[in-house]
């Protein structure tokens, strides 16, 4: 069996990650800290706890499993957050990746996939985001994800260490299973927080800003579903093991919904309305955030089958109604 070390595995998308690799023939084998991640969530393989920035602990980890690559998803992802306490972004997701590039580069591996985000675009005005974009980030959050795709460059040419890095655009849903989830403490992202608003669980969803420069006044992005985006990473995984080159993917639809008509589709699919109030702008978010490429598709024939917000939507409803975790 083949290895694939996955690190943040007991988080939203690395735990779909997870059951992915494991359904094409991988012993997926998680590193995380479980700072926000759940140890419920880790299901199709084992859990190695430790911190990203505890070299001693990564190199047994690497001992023991030779993992053939690395799927890198562990890090802080919050843009309020980021906002708020860069420093904590910069020293969680630059340092502990850092750490984990050399604990790689150590050990011999030379296939390293990373999760990266739209959010190192920055604000541009109608220009189409591709992968040749000026990077430009808004906020330590996406600051801290493009320095490390520069450190993967140089990791490259120092040491052999090829990689595919993914640029997300908004993930959304979950396994249609019902096996794993989004379940984040605090919750802050538009989908699941307007679910807990339907039901209940919170007064309110506050939309964060009106007076954006967009048709309806409210920010746009490009969602994705879960499921899509890690089908890209085994594609990925499998586009190193060819030999292929190091390559940059941005994992969009290319199509953009703003705040309000995510609300309208949350209407329509949980057949209730969406408690809301209208609140001032979220620092460090840009107007509008969608994929203007087709490289995904033309070079890992990737296709995103499942992003539609409805059903994006309706399989995070019945996540959301079903599935929880407790550890
Ligand atoms: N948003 C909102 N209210 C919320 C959460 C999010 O209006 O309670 C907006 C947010 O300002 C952004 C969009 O929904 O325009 C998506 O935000 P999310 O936090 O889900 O993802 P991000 O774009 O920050 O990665």
């Amino acid at each position: 069996m083949t290895t694939v070390l996955v690190t943040g595995g007991a988080g939203y998308i690395g735990s779909h990650a997870c059951k992915t690799l494991a359904r094409a023939g991988y012993t997926p084998v998680t590193y995380d800290n479980l700072s926000t991640g759940w140890r419920d969530a880790v299901k199709f393989g084992p859990l190695e706890t430790g911190e990203l920035t505890d070299r001693a602990r990564l190199d047994d980890v690497f001992a023991k499993w030779q993992p053939v690559a690395v799927m890198h998803f562990a890090a802080l992802s919050l843009v309020g957050e980021a906002m708020a306490k860069p420093g904590l972004y910069w020293r969680n997701n630059v340092e502990g990746s850092l750490t984990l590039l050399e604990a790689a580069a150590a050990a011999g591996c030379t296939q390293f996939v990373f999760s990266s985000t739209c959010a190192t675009y920055g604000e541009h005005d109608n220009v189409v985001l591709d992968e040749d974009t000026p990077q430009l980030p808004l906020n330590a959050y996406g600051a801290s994800k493009r320095a490390i795709e520069d450190m993967l460059r140089d990791f490259e040419a120092a040491h052999g260490l090829r990689h595919v890095i993914f640029r997300y655009f908004n993930v959304a849903g979950a396994d249609p299973d019902g096996e794993v989830g989004e379940h984040h403490r605090p919750e802050t992202h538009l989908i699941p927080v307007m679910l807990d608003a339907i039901d209940g669980k919170r007064p309110a969803l506050t939309i964060h800003g009106t007076d954006y420069d967009t048709a309806d006044g409210t920010c746009i992005r490009d969602y994705v579903h879960v499921c899509d985006l890690v089908d890209a990473h085994v594609a990925g995984l499998k586009w190193l093991e060819e030999g292929q080159k190091s390559r940059v993917f941005n994992l969009g639809t290319g199509r953009g919904f703003s705040v309000r008509e995510v609300i309208d589709a949350a209407g329509h699919v949980t057949n209730a309305e969406v408690p809301c109030t209208e609140g001032p702008r979220r620092p460090g978010d840009a107007t509008k955030l969608v994929s203007g490429s087709t490289r995904a598709g033309e070079e890992l024939g990737w296709r995103p089958e499942r992003s539609t917000l409805q059903q994006m939507i309706s399989d995070a409803w019945r996540w959301h109604k079903n599935g929880h975790y407790e550890a």
